[in-house]
């Protein structure tokens, strides 16, 4: 097999958070042992697993494994970049689009780590305004460039199906550190991404 993708998961926490879910699905008043529920609690403390696996990984390590020296000092943008989260005050899905650009100084870093650095934070318990930060801080603090950019537009699950149900409403964060706090350089940036 020239690929093969497989997922680990670390069996005492699975088995610990299996429990707990059991618990949480009786409190609810269903019951656990009925056919289509029987594995939930095992998929579910996965399904977390994976949504959150992002505490265990450094995104600063993902940006410095793909620095190279180069003088282009153009801005670049990788835009509409999928986003997955979770809201830390209901553990509902938040989910959009982040676009991010940069001007470099020196360093360009591999495109493909944006997004990644983008997951690493996205898949922890979130708000939308500290996950534009820290998307926006890391890059800054590592790649060191002239300038960068992070705009976040995204929907929630909690607004949508609860509270206020509010279905086509979208929260947009954004932040901007070096050149882009010049009023040209942020409206281009902008201007290109379709805002
Ligand atoms: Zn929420």
């Amino acid at each position: 097999m020239p690929y093969k993708k497989f997922e680990e998961y670390n069996i005492r926490i699975t088995d610990e958070v299996k429990e707990r879910y059991k618990n949480i699905i009786e409190g609810l008043g269903e019951d656990v042992t009925r056919d289509g529920l029987l594995k939930t609690p095992e998929r579910a403390a996965k399904a977390m697993q994976f949504l959150t696996q992002g505490y265990h990984q450094d995104p600063v390590e993902i940006l410095k494994s793909a620095m190279f020296k180069e003088s282009y000092d153009e801005m670049v943008i990788v835009k509409d970049i999928e986003l997955y989260s979770l809201c830390e005050h209901h553990m509902l899905p938040f989910f959009g689009k982040v676009h991010i650009a940069y001007i470099p100084n020196g360093n360009i870093v591999g495109l493909s780590k944006l997004p990644r650095v983008v997951d690493v934070f996205a898949r922890r318990l979130q708000v939308q305004e500290r996950l534009n930060e820290q998307i926006l801080d890391c890059i800054n603090n590592t790649l060191k460039p002239q300038g960068v950019a992070v705009v976040i537009e995204a929907s929630h699950m909690c607004m949508m199906m609860r509270g206020v149900q509010k279905q086509n409403s979208i929260t947009t964060t954004s932040g901007f550190r070096g050149q882009f706090e010049k009023i040209e350089t942020r409206n281009e940036f902008l201007k290109l991404i379709g805002k």
